[in-house]
């Protein structure tokens, strides 16, 4: 029988929702780009640049930040998954950011590692397990660091997660040929230390190597099971709030749709597309234990919306009865109602707004460029005044009215 094609992600989507597993696996139904993969994946080919062992010497900072923009230019922010052009842009800002102060700190001690971004494909216990290893580095006497990058708002230790490197390094004959090119005289591979790099803040969490015991139970308890269930065809959904509000499979998946899946079929074939609403729950006679409860949730929804309408046009009514009788304020019996009105600044052009800043290498300086940091620029001292003027000319003022309503008793 044929090895099932398992990784350390694919065991955490069935963990996460069988169902989800199935859509991705099984109907090979892609998900939709995520702009936190893009940007961790487009640092990590920073790293793999800077540490490859194939060159000659490490990459000065302005070469690797050329790298990076190059890379980050293979794509538009809709196929990275960015929601406008603006994240994009700050994703970029932000990128940039990183590896400067990664250099700062590192360029110094920068070391040659065993490998980096090593692909491997483990032929074990009937899976064929793949992983990808950021960079191992050699500590000597057998022994190898594995550092895995992270790129996302917080670092935390994941078990699994290193559980499976240990496995895989331990056992990779690929990993073995390797350190054995370095110290011909090593028998077995040991894992000395396991890293995770978290490179916004440059913080690096270490871990020792786990027991064999522990590496037992991971292996047989949640690997090995979760590979006997795929097997086995067990692909019930497993819905969660916070699964299903980020999954891509929503409008066809039975707990939603209140049908089975069968296959591609037009429209509803496919995922969920951006800015499209999620599909309500389905009332449903099958056997969904869910569709009560969601039916309720529906009726809820609904109710909110029509609350929602009346309160808008009530406020639209009340602000021009204010205007009319240039009042700021008015009572009721039991309410205060209190207009105020603000002007406010936005860089509408942003076309213009950009090129200026590239113009004058003003974009390193507002790091992410928003409304409040375009705006910090016209006040900056360090910014020109002929600069300012330019980037003046291009605001737009526009009025802003803020109804507040309090109980007056
Ligand atoms: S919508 Fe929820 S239950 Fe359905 S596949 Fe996605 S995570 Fe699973």
């Amino acid at each position: 029988m044929k090895n099932l094609s398992f990784s350390y992600s694919k065991m955490g989507m069935y963990r996460e929702c069988p169902q989800k597993y199935k859509f991705r696996y099984v109907h090979a139904i892609p998900e939709l780009p995520k702009y936190y993969f893009a940007f961790g994946s487009a640092l990590h080919g920073v790293m793999e640049f800077i540490y490859d062992p194939q060159r000659p010497s490490f990459p000065t900072l302005a070469e690797a930040l050329a790298y990076f923009q190059n890379q980050w230019n293979q794509t538009t922010w809709e196929q990275k998954g960015y929601p406008s052009e603006d994240k994009e842009l700050a994703g970029y800002a932000e990128g940039r950011r990183e590896i400067e102060a990664y250099y700062q700190k590192h360029a110094a001690t920068f070391a040659r590692p065993l490998s980096v971004e090593m692909r491997s494909t483990l032929e074990v216990d009937g899976l064929s397990l793949i992983s990808i290893l950021d960079r191992l580095d050699y500590l000597g006497d057998g022994q190898v660091k594995i550092v895995d990058y992270k790129t996302g708002k917080t670092v935390q230790r994941e078990p699994d997660q290193l559980y499976m490197y240990q496995k895989v390094v331990e056992t990779s004959p690929a990993v073995k040929a390797l350190v054995q090119q370095k110290d011909p005289a090593v028998k077995a591979v040991r894992v000395g230390q396991l890293a995770f790099y978290h490179l916004p803040s440059l913080t690096e969490l270490t871990f020792e190597r786990a027991p064999d015991r522990e590496i037992v139970e991971f292996w047989q308890q949640k690997v090995l099971a979760t590979a006997d269930q795929i097997r086995a065809g067990q692909f019930s959904p497993t819905p969660s709030e916070q699964a299903c509000r980020w999954c891509d499979y929503r409008n066809i998946c039975p707990v939603f749709t209140g049908k089975d899946y069968t296959g591609p079929s037009g429209a509803a074939a496919l995922p969920l597309l951006k800015g499209q609403p999620a599909p309500a729950p389905q009332k449903s006679t099958t056997v969904l234990p869910v569709a009560g409860a969601a039916q309720t949730l529906s009726d809820k929804i609904d109710r909110y919306g029509a609350l929602c309408q009346e309160v808008q046009t009530l406020r639209e009514e009340i602000i021009n009865s204010l205007h009319a009788q240039h009042f700021t304020q008015h009572f009721g019996s039991r309410y205060k109602a209190q207009l105020t009105t603000t002007q406010k600044t936005v860089f509408e052009d942003r076309e213009k707004v950009l090129a200026l800043l590239k113009k004058y290498h003003l974009l390193a300086k507002t790091l992410v460029p928003t409304q409040s940091t375009l705006a910090a620029l016209l006040t900056d001292p360090g910014v020109a005044q002929e600069v300012k003027d330019e980037l003046r000319a291009l605001c737009v003022t526009h009025r802003e009215e803020k109804l507040d309503v309090e109980k007056t008793d």
